[in-house]
């Protein structure tokens, strides 16, 4: 009877064992594993794999408040990058309030905990190298956290054409984007055609900084900021090199004709698209994604960090139409 128990219950450890290191090697769609993650894995920071198939080592957040940013839709816990990621957008924050008119940035998503695919949106940002930011400018005052789910950002289009709407654009947020990419770290900027057909008809003087502003779908009320793999990311893929033609020519006008934007015509032999799995990635990606975690998240917020300044309720200068930059025209 004893021996009955007693083997039953060796039985129950050994299967419960096998399942634990069962659980650590399984395979399963990577987005759902990626997304699931609340943390990052602690230890060196490493981009691992290419932009849009990869994942992150030693994540850090953004903190939700700075002192010329707040990060929006909070509830997808996407506001986590490389530590140089990070820094760059409170540099970027900074000196676009300081020194471009710019009020401050919106955040939006930038990478989730340990990069990787996410649930929804987003075929890069995965390796933590990647972030959108609003053109819609950061209000006087702190938002709830109920509206940084449902505040909608202004799309920078005349109605459905592909064109900027003379009067949403502004000489400020020319000046924001040449502010983002003077930096050399950053490598590319997505924005959409019209934008940068306007920044293309418009920009006088230096226009090299053109180069790295990328027209792709999308991205008319929100522009997304590439920096290059880092040092001490050995297994980080770089993408192609921009050239230093400014992109305004041949590439911008392609945009403007029927071709990008034809809906492909349906499939013969419909397949259902593949599911990027976790064996798909980079073999790196298990271990990261097995790492051991902080023990919160304030360990690792890059920055300002725990003072939330109150959320006041005055909305009446939450976006000024125009933000002006002294002596320039848009
Ligand atoms: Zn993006």
């Amino acid at each position: 009877m004893i021996s009955k128990t007693l083997l039953s219950f060796a039985v129950g450890i050994l299967v419960s064992l096998a399942s634990t290191l069962n659980a650590v090697a399984e395979d399963g769609p990577a987005k759902r594993l990626f997304g699931s993650q609340s943390l990052p894995s602690l230890g060196a920071p490493q981009s691992t794999g290419f932009y849009a198939k990869g994942c992150l080592a030693g994540g850090v957040a953004l903190p939700v408040d700075g002192p010329a940013w707040q990060v929006m839709r909070l509830s997808r816990n996407r506001n986590w990058g490389h530590p140089h990621m990070i820094a760059l957008l409170e540099r970027l924050a900074r000196d676009a309030s300081a020194k471009d008119g710019w009020p401050g940035l919106l955040v939006g998503d930038i990478s989730q905990p340990r990069g990787g695919p996410m649930l929804t949106g987003h075929a890069s940002h995965q390796v933590g190298l990647d972030a959108d930011i609003w053109l819609t400018p950061m209000p006087k005052r702190r938002f709830t956290n109920q509206e940084r789910e449902t505040v909608e950002a202004k799309s920078m289009l005349q109605g459905d054409t592909l064109f900027v709407d003379p009067d949403k654009w502004s000489a400020s947020r020319t000046a924001l984007l040449k502010r983002a990419a003077s930096y050399p770290e950053v490598e590319r900027i997505f924005v959409h055609p019209g934008i940068k057909k306007k920044l293309c008809d418009s920009v006088q003087g230096d226009r090299s900084w053109l180069n790295k502003v990328r027209p792709y779908w999308g991205h008319y009320y929100h522009f997304h900021v590439r920096i290059k793999c880092q040092p001490g990311s050995p297994e980080c893929k770089a993408q192609e090199p921009t050239g230093t033609d400014d992109g305004c020519g041949k590439p911008l006008a392609w945009w403007f004709t029927d071709e990008p934007w034809k809906k492909a015509p349906p499939p013969k032999n419909p397949v259902k698209p593949k599911v990027m799995m976790l064996s798909d990635l980079p073999k790196l990606c298990a271990q990261i994604l097995n790492a051991p975690g902080p023990k919160s998240v304030e360990e690792v917020t890059l920055g300002v960090g725990a003072k939330v300044p109150q959320a006041s309720t005055d909305t009446s200068q939450d976006f000024p139409e125009d933000v002006p930059v002294p002596g320039q025209k848009p």
